[in-house]
């Protein structure tokens, strides 16, 4: 995604510009798999701290810029998606595959008629766990 992409999605989404905004996203852009804190932190070509670095990752997450997860393993990840979509881990090593095909959207309206407090459902996120085929044969 080239700055101008960038600096308009930041417009459009009434953030200011900034320098730091558009290098975290520019990192996430290029790399398109889930990225953890420390990741993103590594592969900035500027200094930032974390608390910074966290702020900017939230606020492009509660924007639906930016999809944010977990894999179980303490950290949270956060990718930008072309496509929205959910992925299966192996639990012995760790391999993600990407599960393109996103049906869940159509889960939404039941929930809501069966909730009690809530009509509005924005987004979600939803990962599966297995053991992959290399594992599985060992
Ligand atoms: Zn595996
Ligand atoms: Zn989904």
């Amino acid at each position: 995604m080239n700055k101008e992409t960038i600096e308009k999605l930041l417009k459009d989404s009434h953030l200011k510009v900034t320098k730091k905004r558009i290098a975290v996203f520019n990192v996430l852009t290029s790399v398109n798999e889930p990225l953890s804190i420390d990741e993103i932190f590594m592969a900035l070509p500027m200094e930032m701290n974390k608390t910074t670095l966290y702020r900017i990752l939230h606020a492009y997450t509660s924007l639906g810029l930016i999809y944010q997860t977990d894999f179980r393993d303490g950290k949270a990840y956060f990718e930008f998606q072309d496509k929205h979509h959910h992925h299966i881990v192996c639990t012995d090593c760790g391999i993600r595959e990407d599960i393109t095909n996103c049906t869940f959207g159509g889960l939404i309206p039941q929930l809501t008629r069966e909730s009690k407090k809530f009509d509005i459902v924005k987004s979600h996120s939803l990962e599966f766990f297995g053991i992959c085929k290399k594992c599985k044969s060992v």
